[in-house]
């Protein structure tokens, strides 16, 4: 496949150490993608001098930018006719300017009465990504997408099977949480007006693949309004498939959000075959790399496990796990097994319930704190793994 891979020198910024094509890791661009130009220039995309440009062009002060900023952070809002705050002769071109469409609802499903909403969204290009809102109890989680397709080719994953398209923008990646927050203000999830609290990066892509807009969109999830949409850093997870270049620069950041590793296998030998990436980075530099993510924010690292009927749902697999978590000492992960969502024609499918009890016994025994991920949304492709965005 390295032959339709276009050269490094053109490749987007990926945020992965530059290596050989001949190894066993390499972003899968599609064919397309060399032809596709870039998302237009949001006000999430630009810098603070480039706001203040850009106002002037259209004649605006300053602190125009401001208002600007609190309409979008502050309210939600990219309507023209709702910044009755500006000079009605300026609005238009204003919204036009700062705020182009950047993704538009191609359709919405709709699931556990109303809780639960999994929307595709068309990007300008035509490109087709997914996001889904979760609502429970005390809080509401968004998953979202930061990739269209991806690259890194895990062969149990439906959005692994597209390959990768494209890098979304900063600006595409925070329209998501955007729409969704004031979906939730606005009262149009079942339950009523309340708040977007959460962010899961576990929608399309791998998150590492795409750092630098990415790390944007999360500083501007997390700053206060009217910097951002003031969504506690500690609530935001950023899930890896185990980018390990990827993991020591966030570690670096030290933005205190959650880190969730994508593991799925306690062996290099079982790992190299469920999770490519593994070839390039192995478990034992991967989890040095999450082990030392939490000595640096002291926040407990999320360790990712899709139970795959007996492939690595057996007893041995749990005990090699625990032992392999335990060699750092202390209570530094939380291991969060999944049932495989077994995707179409997939050789893999999902632990028999036994299994999947017994694997979190072992753990537990072992005193490693894991809990079953729950599977919302299953019945409209709406679980993680599932967000392949078919043409519908
Ligand atoms: N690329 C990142 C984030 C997106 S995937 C990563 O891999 O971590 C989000 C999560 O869904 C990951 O833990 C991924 O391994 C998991 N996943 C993918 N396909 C799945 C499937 N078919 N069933 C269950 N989990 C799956
Ligand atoms: Fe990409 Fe994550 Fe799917 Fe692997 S599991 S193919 S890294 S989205």
């Amino acid at each position: 496949m390295s032959e339709t891979t276009i050269p490094t020198t053109e490749q987007p910024e990926t945020g992965i150490t530059p290596g050989g094509t001949s190894g066993a890791f390499r972003d899968v661009l599609s064919k397309d993608h060399a032809r596709r130009g870039k998302p237009p220039v949001h006000f999430a995309d630009m810098t603070e001098d480039e706001r203040v440009e850009t106002a002037k062009k259209l004649g605006l002060p300053k602190f125009r930018v401001k208002q600007l900023a609190n309409h979008y952070y502050g309210h939600f809002d990219v309507n023209a006719a709702e910044f009755t705050d500006f000079p009605a002769s300026k609005r238009e071109e204003a919204a036009a300017a700062f705020f182009p469409e950047l993704i538009t609802e191609v359709t919405r499903q709709v699931a556990d009465e109303g809780t639960t909403i999994k929307t595709l969204w068309k990007l300008f290009d035509g490109s087709l990504i997914e996001s889904v809102l979760m609502r429970y109890p005390t809080r509401t989680t968004l998953c979202i997408s930061s990739q269209v397709g991806c690259g890194m080719g895990c062969p149990f994953c439906a959005t692994g099977q597209l390959g990768l398209t494209r890098n979304m923008s900063t600006g595409e990646i925070l329209e998501q949480v955007r729409v969704a927050a004031k979906m939730m203000r606005d009262g149009e999830v079942a339950g009523g007006p309340g708040r977007l609290s959460n962010i899961v990066f576990m929608g399309m892509g791998e998150p590492m693949g795409n750092y630098r807009s990415v790390l944007s969109a999360v500083r501007q999830i997390s700053a206060m309004p009217p910097e951002g949409f003031g969504i506690s850093a500690r609530n935001i997870t950023v899930s890896t498939v185990g980018v390990v270049p990827g993991i020591r620069k966030f570690t670096a950041e030290g933005i205190p959000v959650r880190l969730a590793v994508s593991l799925h296998a306690p062996s290099d030998e079982l790992r190299d075959e469920l999770v490519p990436m593994n070839k390039r980075f192995n478990t034992t530099q991967v989890l040095d790399a999450a082990h030392d993510y939490w000595l640096a924010s002291k926040r407990r690292v999320s360790i990712e496990y899709a139970l795959m009927r007996g492939i690595n749902d057996q007893a041995e697999h749990a005990r090699l796990l625990a032992k392999r978590l335990n060699h750092y000492g202390d209570n530094w992960a939380h291991v969060n097994p999944i049932p495989l969502n077994p995707i179409e024609g997939s050789k893999w499918t999902a632990s028999k319930p036994e299994d999947e009890a017994r694997f979190l016994e072992i753990l537990h025994a072992a005193g490693i704190t894991a809990t079953l991920r729950d599977t919302r949304g299953q019945d409209i492709d709406g679980a993680c793994g599932q967000l392949a965005a078919k043409e519908r």
